[in-house]
């Protein structure tokens, strides 16, 4: 394998910069269980703002905060309406199940991910003394096995209207929320203000080494608080690490280049022979794959450029912000002659 390889496996796998060291060193901190870390304390309230919410929560994880608004929107026992291919149902270990004891009942969007207020109607159940009754829809923007897709903000409201005519909460999974913002040229707070409740996670594209943010109602995020307790998540001098993720909230508009590079990376791609990349939206590039999807990226790592399988012969590659535009071409001449 070469020397370096360029890592597009994730937007996670960022390190942090030189002032989020110096920012972690030198936050002013306290024991956050007790509500005493001003550093938390700032991050909670700058994200609210920003998300349009009365009150967030800064959790360890995007799963953790995903999690906690399942159990709080919900009673045991319901069921959840979630995407086919969403990261709730795919990838948190049945979460829902486990946490919330909740049945999920997934619906196909469409090959956006995009789910429509008919959808919503048709899988909707009333509680009798028969069925258990739909507790919450879940939505997900980014669309991350769509290949990044951001969802319009009135295809969101759609939804959630939808959802609360039937009187169901709609909780957000918005990971990469802040790409959805950028490629949509619209503030975050537009693509929330149907819903309920928004995780967003600092640690992918906005470059934090750690967290993710859950916001919603004062009341929600008051029992959202004691489900984090519950789950383990309470920490302490946390604002050592929420001092990186208030440095992160500057990078939002910065999503913009990696978009760019998704955008040249993807172009490339389609001159390699046995790969056909998706359009991206955003910073995640999907491609099929006529080998195998394990065999191609295990070659594609022998030349040195690092991908994930996200299917039998599908491929995907995430731009971020320890990956330049001379990265991006360097992988591709890499791929060129592999
Ligand atoms: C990464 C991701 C999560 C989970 O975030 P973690 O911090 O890895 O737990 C949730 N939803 C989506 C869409 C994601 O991409």
């Amino acid at each position: 394998m070469s020397e370096d390889p360029i890592d597009l496996r994730s937007d996670t796998v960022t390190r942090p910069s030189d002032a989020m060291r110096e920012a972690a060193r030198d936050a002013p901190v306290g024991d956050d269980v007790y509500r005493e870390d001003p550093t938390v304390n700032d991050l909670e309230s700058r994200v609210a703002d920003l998300l349009g919410f009365e009150a967030a929560l800064y959790v360890p994880s995007g799963t953790m905060g995903n999690q906690i608004a399942a159990r709080v929107h919900t009673e045991r026992g319901q069921e959840a309406i979630v995407e086919r291919e969403s990261h709730v149902y795919k990838w948190e270990l049945g979460g829902f199940a486990q946490h919330a004891q909740l049945q999920v009942r997934p619906v196909d969007g469409d090959d956006r991910g995009v789910v429509s207020p008919a959808q919503v109607h048709e899988a909707y159940v009333e509680a009798d003394g028969h069925r258990p009754g739909t507790g919450l829809v879940c939505l997900e923007n980014t669309h991350n096995s769509k290949g990044g897709t951001a969802i319009a903000a009135t295809d969101v409201d759609a939804v959630a209207d939808a959802a609360h005519d039937l009187g169901v909460p709609v909780h957000l999974d918005g990971a990469r929320l802040a790409n959805a913002a950028v490629a949509l040229d619209v503030p975050l707070h537009r693509l929330t203000h149907g819903v309920d409740s928004t995780m967003m996670c600092l640690s992918k594209g906005l470059g934090a080494p750690v967290g993710s943010m859950l916001a919603g109602s004062e009341a929600f995020v008051e029992d959202a608080r004691r489900v984090r307790k519950l789950f383990g998540g309470g920490m302490r001098q946390a604002g050592m690490i929420a001092a990186p993720g208030l440095l992160a909230l500057e990078n939002v508009e910065r999503l913009g280049e990696d978009h760019e590079n998704a955008a040249v990376l993807a172009a490339g791609l389609d001159d390699v022979p046995g790969v056909r990349p998706f359009d991206p939206e955003t910073n995640i590039v999907l491609a099929a794959t006529d080998d195998p999807a394990e065999a191609f990226l295990a070659e594609c790592a022998e030349v040195g450029v690092l991908g994930v399988p996200f299917d039998d012969h599908l491929v995907r590659f995430v731009t971020h912000w320890d990956v330049s535009r001379a990265n991006v071409e360097t992988a591709l001449d890499r791929l060129a002659g592999r």
